[in-house]
């Protein structure tokens, strides 16, 4: 069975979107190709007439500080991300997570820009910079356009951008200020090598007494889409993060989660009693981090 008919290889994001636009039939962007070639060959996905292989789009590979924000390329891949300093500097949560996708040969092409993409509820890409309140940098013939991140997911593996003529070039989130820090963590089956069974991503900014001035929580699966936790997010904030905030913390996440039990995965009791112990690692972890 072939997978695809033609291969595209743009060196610009102007070729890659006219040869998206341009495709005679079916076309699909393909980065390090990790879910894309998985899903055709194992029936999720139809094979493609045409794939734009976008990986050697230079500007695609960019990590940048660019005033206030971070520039991400959507074609880094999860083994520069977890090597790059800048990254370590204003994007913990992103290193956290990126590191823990996959073993090395996956993390060796598999890029940011696919899991975000690939648009799972539980990407650990996705979730960790759900937690950065990331933009997304859209680009079509018609130019360039950025959107919140949170925007552009549509249900499990569904997008709200048109896959037939867009494209993500990269991402932004606000440079690390002073009292901020962020933090991932998942559970995996021991032998899990993809989606978790639960992950968690966290961001505080501290005020000078120690409280938490600012928070944002993003978990999955806890729903169709990748999750923010907005209701837990407006609890903890103005708080110190202690233990009464915590539990209360706890059972308003528990509230605003959709869990479900997952056949290969886990059942949605068990899910649920994993909520409050990532919850305390990540929180713990930002909230020393915003501290150093
Ligand atoms: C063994 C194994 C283990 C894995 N473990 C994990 C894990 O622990 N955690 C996790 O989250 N994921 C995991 N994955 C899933 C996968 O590796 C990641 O989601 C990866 O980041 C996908 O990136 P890619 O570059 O390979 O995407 P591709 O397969 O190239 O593309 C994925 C999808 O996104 C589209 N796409 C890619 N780039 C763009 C772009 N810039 N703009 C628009 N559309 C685009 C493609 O058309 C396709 O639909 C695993 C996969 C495998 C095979």
């Amino acid at each position: 069975m072939s997978l695809f008919q033609e291969y595209m290889q743009p060196d610009t994001i102007e070729e890659a979107v006219e040869n998206l636009k341009d495709a005679p039939g079916s076309v699909a962007v393909i980065a390090g190709g990790t879910d894309l070639l998985l899903d055709i060959r194992q029936g999720r996905h139809q094979a493609v007439d045409r794939v734009v292989d976008i990986s050697g789009i230079s500007e695609m590979q960019e990590v940048a500080l660019e005033e206030n924000f971070v520039y991400l390329g959507a074609s880094v891949t999860h083994k520069q991300i977890i090597s790059n300093s800048l990254l370590a500097e204003h994007a913990q949560c992103v290193v956290e997570g990126c590191g823990l996708i996959g073993g090395p040969q996956v993390r060796n092409v598999a890029t940011i820009g696919g899991n975000v993409s690939h648009a799972l509820p539980a990407g650990d890409g996705t979730i960790s910079l759900l937690a950065l309140d990331t933009e997304v940098r859209i680009a079509s013939t018609d130019g360039v356009r950025w959107r919140p991140l949170i925007e552009i997911f549509a249900g499990p593996g569904k997008v709200t951008f048109d896959r037939k003529n867009e494209l993500i070039v990269g991402f932004r989130f606000p440079a690390r200020g002073p009292r901020e820090g962020s933090a991932f963590d998942r559970v995996m089956r021991p032998q899990g090598v993809a989606i978790a069974i639960l992950n968690m991503a966290g961001w505080v900014k501290l005020d000078e007494k120690g409280d938490i001035e600012d928070v944002r929580l993003a978990c999955g699966p806890a729903g169709p889409k990748p999750f923010r936790a907005r209701k837990t997010e407006e609890f903890i904030k103005g708080k110190s993060w202690d233990e009464a905030s915590y539990q209360e913390a706890c059972r308003i996440l528990a509230d605003e989660v959709s869990l479900r039990t997952s056949a290969h995965r886990a059942t949605k009791e068990y899910r649920h009693k994993l909520l409050p112990v990532l919850l305390q690692k990540v929180l713990d972890s930002a909230v020393e981090r915003a501290k150093l």
